[in-house]
């Protein structure tokens, strides 16, 4: 059996054409199929959890372009905002009313954020958050952790050094070493090594980057003494706490991953949040947002610099909004938890009844799942689990009219127009992946 049997034959000749044009056929790498090998399927249409492609073939899509599409492909609500949007023009280069509907329903969603600011890309959003961390302390260094992923900014493209005393390493051609000079990499949960870090460069550190519940190394959560932890740590040495939150924000509970930390430690917030994906709906749309106070320190209230031909821009605000307007619906996350929850559950049974060893993790409409008997907890344990099985797994789905992320290290994304005959279709499908594989 081809890892490409059913007809791939218009995609593989529209990636033989991309490749004359495009680096490597794609604008984004992930989307090679490099990570497990064969045709990247090339998308024609989409319509609530569906996707076709050029041949024609449908596949229920657990991808919803990697987040943003939680209510499904094409809502009516967000269709209907996103025309009437663009009938009254693209872009205009001047503030609109709709930017701040868009900023007040951010805030009045994340209790942490009292002003927020616009942009285009999670990217640009995380290295705003940066600059705003570095420019509002003064100070140069920051800490992120191994496996987590924050955009591609030079700053953030750095891998672990050599030891705790030394400062990360360029993951990019490109990056030159100084620029990453001031990026200390240490492992995901490892409270000792934070204890190490601020012992050693508490008074230097801006601030900490993390994804809360991190999903560019699949689904690894953070624990929750790791997370008190590196609260107490940034605030007693000054050093402003950065949740990332392109991923989770809105998807795994509407006040994103910070409310699912508030409940086990009451009263937890971060200090500067930062959103995309979800925020834009599938239109470009990211954000950044802290006090009132530290948000003044960007221009033109304040020094630190920043801006956008685009940012803010009204047929992404339009896209953005309505999505929020229909997850902030009651109940809304809860039946998104149950059947993201349901997924997984069925995955597990059929891999159990298969004899594979398989673990599985989800909140709200987030999941993850590997081949290995527990979760990992960081990104060393997330390499160590099966990814040949992963990968036959992933065409086995993929033939069967399942669209999984194309890397091991990704994590999965379930939205309200999911139903549960399209989660038992799944768990059917997984099971002859999982004979297979
Ligand atoms: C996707 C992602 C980014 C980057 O966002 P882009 O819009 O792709 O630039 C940053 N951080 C996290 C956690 C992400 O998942």
């Amino acid at each position: 059996m081809s890892i490409d049997s059913p007809s791939t034959s218009r995609s593989a000749a529209l990636f033989e054409r991309a490749q004359q044009s495009i680096p490597g056929g794609v604008n984004s790498p992930v989307r090679a199929f490099r990570a497990v090998g064969g045709t990247p399927r090339f998308i024609a249409r989409a319509e609530g959890p569906y996707m076709w492609d050029a041949d024609g073939q449908k596949y229920i899509d657990y991808i919803g372009s990697w987040g943003p599409m939680i209510l499904g492909h094409g809502h009516p609500a967000v269709l209907e905002a996103v025309l009437k949007a663009a009938h009254d023009g693209f872009s205009f280069g001047a503030p609109t009313e709709r930017e701040i509907e868009l900023a007040e329903e951010i805030i009045r969603h994340v209790p942490s954020i009292e002003q927020v600011r616009l942009v285009s890309s999670g990217t640009e959003a995380a290295m705003s958050a940066i600059r705003l961390a570095r420019g509002a302390t003064g100070r140069s260094k920051l800490i992120k952790f191994e496996g987590c992923y924050h955009g591609h900014a030079d700053a953030l493209l750095v891998k672990a050094g050599s030891g705790l005393a030394t400062f990360g390493h360029p993951t990019s051609a490109g990056v030159p070493p100084e620029v990453v000079q001031h990026t200390l990499v240490l492992g995901y949960n490892d409270i000792e090594q934070l204890e190490a870090a601020f012992a050693q460069h508490g008074p230097e550190l801006a601030c900490v980057m993390i994804e809360p519940i991190a999903g560019n190394m699949n689904f690894v959560r953070a624990s929750v003494p790791f997370v008190k932890r590196l609260r107490e740590l940034c605030s007693q040495h000054g050093a402003l706490l950065v949740f990332d939150e392109v991923m989770t924000g809105f998807r795994v509970a509407l006040g994103g991953a910070q409310q699912v930390y508030a409940r086990a430690l009451p009263g937890f917030r971060p200090d500067i949040s930062v959103f995309g994906k979800v925020i834009g709906g599938g239109m470009p749309l990211a954000a950044f947002g802290t006090s009132r106070q530290i948000m003044q320190q960007l221009a033109p209230l304040g020094p630190v610099y920043q801006a956008g031909t685009l940012s803010g821009n009204p047929v992404a605000t339009a896209c953005g909004l309505a999505t929020l307007r229909e997850i902030a619906k009651p109940g809304f996350h809860e039946a998104l938890a149950a059947t993201t929850r349901s997924l997984i559950d069925g995955l597990s049974t059929a891999a159990h009844e298969a004899g594979v060893p398989f673990a599985a993790d989800s909140e709200g409409g987030m999941f993850g799942f590997f081949f290995g008997s527990e979760l990992p907890q960081n990104y060393p344990a997330v390499l160590a689990t099966d990814k040949e099985r992963f990968n036959r797994f992933f065409h086995g789905m993929l033939e069967r009219g399942v669209y999984l992320a194309p890397a091991l290290y990704e994590a999965g994304f379930v939205s309200a127009a999911h139903s549960p005959a399209d989660i038992a279709a799944t768990v059917q499908a997984a099971r002859g992946a999982l004979r297979a594989a």
